[in-house]
């Protein structure tokens, strides 16, 4: 509890219930989030409303939740040509993996937010990557972020521990995790505030939230929010 920690936070499903587990974990939390040209800044848009909610919800989280950091890497999307920062058809490439990959983005996401930790003091960066439910994204894989913890650890000669609390979870077990940490309210929070959807989809409130219900994403969090209201919600 006394640690400190920096979440990786844009709004989405994932990063808001990592960022619930981290304000139920460490004394001071702050959040850092990633402008990088996305085709659709809706998620962006979404995480001051997200914040607010939290705080609204749980003063022991109020207290602890601090300083909200925004990075601007532009840079990002000019060097990147995938159908998440173009205008392009979400589809398979060659490999196997589809075009909604940017290549490197979370080794460059968690090396801007080592930076930003070490200069605020905190030495916990707290991510939503995932191994089970993904596309198979190679820069999510826990082998990945283990190998990262231990450059940064040894770049910046001092602690910088990445914590990744949806590793092994499929999307149900994220809608129960949300339940776990802040009940009824924390899940309502997550299907009404956050955003998700690859397409910036939000004018059609489904049971799991707004989305397009169609794109990789929306499919992936609807079929979680599935299972988890037929395991007994
Ligand atoms: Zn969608």
């Amino acid at each position: 509890m006394n640690h400190k920690a920096l979440v990786l936070f844009s709004g989405g499903q994932d990063s808001t219930t990592c960022l619930a587990w981290a304000l139920q974990r460490y004394a001071h939390v702050e959040t850092i989030g990633f402008d990088y040209g996305q085709r659709h800044a809706v998620e962006m848009a979404c995480r001051p409303t997200v914040l607010a909610a939290l705080r609204a919800q749980d003063p022991g989280w109020a207290a602890r939740l601090g300083a909200d950091h925004v990075l601007d890497l532009s840079l990002l999307g000019q060097i990147s040509d995938t159908a998440l920062t173009q205008d392009k058809a979400i589809e398979l490439q060659q490999g196997g993996l589809p075009n909604t990959f940017v290549p490197g983005r979370n080794l460059l996401f968690l090396t801007f937010a080592a930076t930003v930790a070490y200069r605020r003091g905190l030495t916990v960066l707290v991510g939503g990557m995932c191994e089970t439910d993904y596309s198979g994204y190679p820069d999510c894989r826990d082998n990945t972020l283990k190998a990262l913890q231990v450059a940064l650890s040894l770049g910046l000669a001092g602690p910088m521990v990445i914590e990744t609390p949806l590793m092994w979870l499929d999307k149900a077990a994220t809608w129960a995790m949300a339940e776990a940490l802040g009940g009824d309210a924390l899940v309502e929070i997550v299907r009404e505030h956050t955003h998700t959807c690859y397409l910036g989809e939000r004018k059609q409130r489904h049971a799991w939230g707004y989305g397009c219900g169609h794109c990789p994403a929306c499919e992936l969090r609807r079929a979680g929010h599935d299972r988890y209201v037929a395991a007994g919600r």
